[in-house]
């Protein structure tokens, strides 16, 4: 990257609410990204206690650069992606995702509802540290609407890409567990309009989270799971804050990786499509590239970011893509991770193949993953990584992707060493054929990064 952004990180601006994400500086950073857009800009939130405070905030800091606004409410990060695709030049969430309660944040779009590009979150910045935003004269400030149809035209135009009557017949039974976020309005809504019997948990938006935490990981799913179990349902579903990643339970009250629901659903648009453009990250599984090599698909790997993925997938024209971690994306319908899409397309392959969710994952091809991390300062990172791709190249013959990290492509697995953005930390994951080898090629990773980062 040329430039040091001072505000943004790999989708958004996210700090602790009201401590250094104040009214005043969602303002002024809204107006800032207003003088930019110059338009008509949606604003939505997620049900997180402080983001009536701040959409008002981001409201008036775009009707003071001159923009018109149009308030959606709470709704998921999603649903604004997709009405400002379909009506508006720009759009703002107000959402922290799956991060606790205290925190906040906003993610600014463009006018296809992708996440706003580098260039533009630097032209952000120096509006606001260096310069002014715009600031209309009295005459030239914007005007305020309500859209309040989105969710609605949201669900719907999902249920119409899916057999909505083959769901219908297969009389689903779902559990769907928002973790009292955003999701609360519209996974039971669209679940219940394919037909399904649906039993809900925690989808009474409450910004406490009063349920569960909003990451939707194992640990944090156990009632959805039991009540899978109890209820003999034929899948469990969970959304994290602003329900743009799905995960899935199955009919057993098992977890299903990520990576899984990835595999599965990919197959699905292959077959249908007869092929197209996958786009994931480095990070995800080999299965990715099995299935593409099997329906006619093409896999592009981009760094590990969802908005990386959703941008690749705009200019290629991809089919699908999405991330290891329960974030589909569907490009012909939002710009970036869906949930309603993914929900409607995976009760979609029960009802269609006519399988239970264990008998569909048991399909997929499979890899075992290990994951670990190791502490490395900063300013030591770039020459821990230059050193291993140095030695890799010179005294092996396996193959490097430089895309994020280092990724080492042996022919039986993958090892990749990507430096946090955020931590003083390296990941280290690797995927093979089995268990050991997998751990083995971890510590092998984990081997390589100390001994360069003396
Ligand atoms: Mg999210």
């Amino acid at each position: 990257m040329s430039k040091e952004k001072r505000l943004f990180g790999t989708f958004g601006v996210r700090r602790t609410a009201n401590d250094v994400l104040t009214p005043e500086f969602a303002s002024r950073l809204a107006a800032c990204y207003g003088t930019q857009i110059q338009g008509t800009v949606a604003v939505g939130g997620d049900t997180r206690t402080t983001s009536p405070m701040l959409i008002e905030a981001v409201k008036a800091g775009l009707l003071s650069s001159g923009c018109d606004v149009v308030d959606l409410g709470i709704l998921p990060t999603p649903a604004v992606q997709y009405g400002v695709r379909k009506y508006y030049d720009g759009g703002v969430m107000i959402t922290a995702s799956h991060n606790p309660p205290k925190y906040n944040g906003i993610k600014f779009l463009d006018e296809y509802g992708i996440g706003i590009p580098d260039d533009m979150e630097l032209a952000i910045e120096e509006l606001y540290f260096d310069s002014e935003p715009k600031r209309a004269e009295w005459f030239e400030i914007g005007q305020v609407y309500k859209n309040d149809k989105v969710i609605d035209e949201y669900i719907d135009e999902a249920i119409s890409n899916v057999d909505s009557d083959a769901i219908r017949e297969a009389n689903l039974k779902v559990v769907v567990d928002c973790g009292s976020g955003a999701g609360a309005y519209t996974a039971p809504y669209l679940i219940r309009k394919l037909g399904c019997d649906v039993t809900t948990l925690n989808c009474q938006a409450d910004g406490f989270f009063p349920g569960r935490d909003p990451e939707p990981i194992e640990e944090n799913l156990q009632e959805l799971i039991s009540v899978v179990k109890e209820l003999n349902a034929d899948i469990g579903l969970a959304h994290d804050g602003d329900a743009d990643r799905t995960i899935c339970i199955d009919e057993k009250g098992n977890f299903v990786l990520g990576d899984k629901t990835f595999s599965l659903v990919e197959k699905q648009m292959l077959k249908e499509n007869n092929g197209g453009i996958i786009v994931t990250t480095v990070a995800t599984s080999q299965a990715i590239y099995d299935i593409a090599d099997e329906y006619d698909g093409e896999v592009i790997a981009t760094a590990v970011g969802d908005l990386l993925v959703a941008r690749k997938l705009h200019e290629k024209d991809g089919l699908f893509g999405g991330e290891e971690n329960g974030g589909l994306i569907f490009p012909d319908f939002v710009y970036g991770r869906d949930a309603v899409m993914t929900v409607a397309k995976i009760l979609e392959i029960l009802a269609v193949e006519k399988k239970t969710l264990s008998q569909l994952v048991s399909e997929l091809p499979v890899y075992y993953a290990s994951k670990t991390k190791i502490e490395c300062s900063d300013d030591l990172k770039q020459k821990v990584m230059d050193s291993i791709a140095e030695e890799i190249k010179t005294t092996t013959d396996f193959n490097l992707d430089l895309t994020d990290g280092v990724k080492i492509l042996k022919d039986d697995g993958w090892v990749i060493i990507r430096p946090s953005g955020t931590e003083p930390i390296f990941r280290c994951f690797a995927e093979s054929d089995n268990q050991q080898k997998a751990d083995e090629m971890t510590d092998w990773g984990i081997s390589l990064i100390k001994k360069y980062k003396q």
